[in-house]
């Protein structure tokens, strides 16, 4: 599980307006970021093909990439800034972690997603 970043007190600006410095919810293990048919055709072959990983085995789904503890898709060109590359055709996993939500506050007080995206996904 990654643990590289610290957690972060307190509860987010509910419009997003902390989510660039944040970025704790896009720090997570590999296959997390589940994809669905409707994420992949929103994304399309050039964003799936650079980005994305799908398993060699059935199921064979699809999952984000990783660049070892956090998304493939986080750009972290500019120190202390997370901001999603992707974010206009982000996938639905992304989209149910709201600030403010329960996914989104547990990743801010464990410095990476945890568990409560399973919940949210139903
Ligand atoms: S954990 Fe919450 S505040 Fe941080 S980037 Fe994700 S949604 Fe935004
Ligand atoms: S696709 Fe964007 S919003 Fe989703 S985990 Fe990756 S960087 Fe975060």
């Amino acid at each position: 599980m990654p643990r590289n970043l610290s957690p972060i007190a307190g509860e987010p600006d509910p419009d997003g307006a902390d989510c660039v410095g944040c970025g704790r919810c896009c720090h997570h293990p590999r296959e997390t970021v589940h994809l669905l048919e409707s994420d992949e055709a929103r994304m399309g072959p050039e964003v799936l093909r650079r980005l994305t990983v799908l398993q060699e085995k059935p199921p064979f789904m699809r999952f984000m990439n990783n660049d070892g503890h956090r998304c493939a898709a986080l750009d972290v060109s500019v120190l202390g800034q997370f901001p999603c590359a992707i974010y206009a055709v982000r996938g639905d996993d992304c989209r149910v972690v709201e600030p403010g939500s329960p996914a989104c506050l547990e990743a801010r007080a464990l410095g990476h997603l945890g568990g409560s995206i399973e919940y949210q996904r139903r």
